[in-house]
């Protein structure tokens, strides 16, 4: 070797990487051949995006391969390719650092998950220092594309890594890996190219071992679908998805008209945005002619797809787009299009063929879905259809759809009705569906917070409005029978109408700086009051969420829309107050303000709760007195 040396400190967080690679992951072992090949094949597709618009490329005739050589003498592994190589300073910054942003806690959430279960460990691609499980000495020799001088890095994994120069490599990568003596049976040819199978058969470049090329080089979604075999889609799915498990759906399509693509769509079995781990990579890659442009792909599909693996080709992309030109490009924006609304429209179709299925999809992934339908106007009604909440008509548990809702309304319903709780039960008990449980009319309970965004964001379904239980303006009241019915009852059963005027007068003064105004109920059937809201846009679980990011992000509680209150003139607390209000108005007033808030809890609303509690010891206090 000739050449300066110089010497560089492994970055904090890669060290501990490396402690971790080191110390926890030997049973995991085998990833390393994976992790390297991969990296390989990355720079290979790279070499061959650059030799599209470049003519000038060092060492233009090389052949586009990888190449493993092992040594039962020296106990070492070599992993060499062709591919666009390393200068100097590059092997100091992409060896030395790592490339994952928020490097600390993706540290943390992966140590948490080695802990729990080894094999998760794959999903996230230890990368380049998995060759410090096998290695205890790492060398890596390089020369970039560019022309300039190769170099070789070498580490033994603990602290630091020296680089120096090195005259007369040929274009690309070697690194050799000098085995721990407990891992020297990765000599073994066999062993090797059993790994390859499990992990590489569908890298798209030859690998030769020991001379012999052991894997079929061919891009699985250009073959016809009938040709494949079911087995070739599971070990695909494993390969691009770094995966252990099945896939739980698969999208195969192709078309050549108005655009000509191919696409291999995968649902993974997780989501591992809910295992806490962050958000997750989009897992498509775009390639045009089997040549990969955009490895995950952050532009042929939306966002709220990020949760797909597999494949996007098409032949009438140019080849030599470049990824920033991706992004505002007419045919990706058309490519996105056509290929989403498929992958809808496929959903839809495994719904109807298995909803048990289906409803489990939607547990694991049915927030992305809900993401889509908040953001994405796009694609709004294809996605309606696959929302799925559970309804005063659903077994608990059991979502249904909106189809499913507007096929069980009946002839004089003009809308679909949703309230929002936490539960089913404190839906259920709450005040807002009791004239829809006495009305036969079907309502939707929103469970999750982002829900009320949702259905609000949506507006209608198959052209009925989509209305929160808790708006003011509800249509869905008494009618003028049932309220005459009502006031026929007399005084004992109901306050009459001069009483119930000035007790609505008076509480609306007595909550003068907490609602808009107080009214008779006329959907209310047992409790003594709610909560509703007079602006028709916002409910009052939209209104919560908001009011939560407001105090997350330090911005005072302005501009909460005051609520309207409506009571209960039937109820026995009401009735009463009215008295009591005669009697003995402080007192009165105690109580006006409990039923208030009261409603604004079942409303899932804040309120005081300091102020709330005592209130209630002195209402109690006056209880026991007797
Ligand atoms: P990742 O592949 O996820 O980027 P790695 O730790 O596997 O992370 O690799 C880090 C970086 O090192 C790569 O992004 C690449 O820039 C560089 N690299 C690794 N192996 C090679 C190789 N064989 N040829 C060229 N560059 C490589
Ligand atoms: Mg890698």
């Amino acid at each position: 070797m000739t050449g300066k040396t110089a010497t560089y400190e492994f970055k904090a967080e890669t060290q501990k990487l490396l402690d971790i690679v080191i110390n926890s992951l030997y049973t995991e072992r085998d990833v390393f051949i994976r992790e390297l090949i991969s990296n390989a094949a990355d720079a290979l597709e790279k070499l061959r995006h650059e030799s599209i618009t470049k003519t000038d490329i060092f060492d233009g005739h090389l052949p586009l391969e990888i190449a493993i050589e092992l040594d039962d003498k020296k106990n070492t592994l070599t992993i060499t390719d062709t591919g666009i190589g390393m200068t100097g300073e590059e092997l100091e910054h992409n060896l030395g650092t790592i490339a994952h942003s928020g490097s600390n806690t993706f540290l943390a959430q992966m140590a948490e998950a080695a802990k729990k279960d080894i094999s998760l460990i794959g999903q996230f691609g230890v990368g380049f220092y998995a060759a410090f499980m096998a290695g205890n000495v790492v060398r890596v020799q390089s020369r970039s594309w560019d022309k300039s001088e190769g170099h070789e890095w070498l580490s033994d994994g603990t602290g630091s890594f020296t680089i120096t120069e090195m005259p007369g490599l040929r274009r690309g990568t070697k690194i050799i890996v000098e085995l721990k003596d407990d891992a020297k049976d990765y000599v073994q040819k066999w062993k090797i190219e059993s790994i390859i199978k499990q992990y590489s058969t569908f890298v798209s470049f030859p690998i030769k071992l020991a001379g012999e090329v052991v894997n079929t080089v061919q891009a699985l979604w250009t073959r016809n679908k009938s040709d494949i075999k079911e087995e070739e889609y599971g070990e695909f799915y494993k390969f691009i998805g770094s995966a252990a498990s099945e896939p739980m759906y698969r999208l195969h399509f192709s078309a050549d008209a108005p655009l000509a693509i191919n696409a291999l769509l995968f649902v993974p079995a997780e989501n591992f945005e809910m295992f806490g781990f962050g958000k997750t990579d989009p897992g498509v890659n775009l390639y045009c002619q089997r040549i990969l442009i955009d490895q995950h792909s952050k532009t042929i599909l939306p966002e709220w797809l990020r949760f797909l693996k597999g494949v996007v080709d098409s032949e009438d992309l140019p080849l030599n787009i470049s990824r920033q030109a991706l992004q505002d490009n007419a045919l990706v924006s058309k490519l996105r299009k056509v290929i989403t609304k498929r992958f809808l429209k496929h959903l839809e179709e495994e719904a109807k063929n298995d909803n048990e299925k289906y409803l489990r999809f939607w547990t694991t992934f049915g927030i992305y879905l809900k993401e889509g339908a908040t953001s994405d106007y796009e694609f709004q009604k294809e996605l309606g259809k696959l929302l799925r909440f559970e309804s005063s008509k659903s077994e608990a548990g059991k979502p249904v759809g909106l189809a499913d809702y507007v096929l069980r309304m009946g002839p004089d319903q003009k809308e679909i009705y949703y309230i929002n709780g936490p539960s089913r039960v404190a839906v259920e008990a709450g005040p807002y569906v009791e004239m829809f449980t006495k009305k036969d009319v079907e309502i939707i309970y929103t469970m999750e917070p982002i829900d009320d965004f949702v259905l609000s964001h949506l507006g209608e379904f198959d052209g009925k409005k989509l209305v929160s239980a808790d708006r003011a303006d509800l249509s869905l009241t008494k009618d003028e029978e049932e309220t005459k019915a009502d006031e026929r009852v007399g005084e004992s059963e109901r306050l009459d109408k001069d009483a119930l005027a000035k007790l609505t007068e008076w509480m609306k003064k007595i909550l003068e700086t907490s609602v808009s105004d107080v009214v008779v109920s006329k959907r209310l059937v047992d409790a003594p009051a709610m909560i509703v809201n007079p602006d028709g846009f916002m409910t009052s679980s939209m209104e919560r969420v908001l009011a939560a990011s407001r105090k997350d992000h330090g911005i005072p509680g302005m501009g909460e829309s005051k609520k309207k209150m409506e009571i209960n003139p039937s109820n026995p607390l009401i009735k009463k107050l009215a008295a009591l209000h005669d009697r003995d108005e402080d007192f009165a007033a105690e109580v006006a303000r409990q039923i208030h808030d009261n409603a604004m809890i079942q409303a899932g609303l804040v309120v005081d709760p300091l102020a709330m509690v005592e209130r209630n010891y002195r209402i109690l206090g006056r209880v026991v007195e007797g």
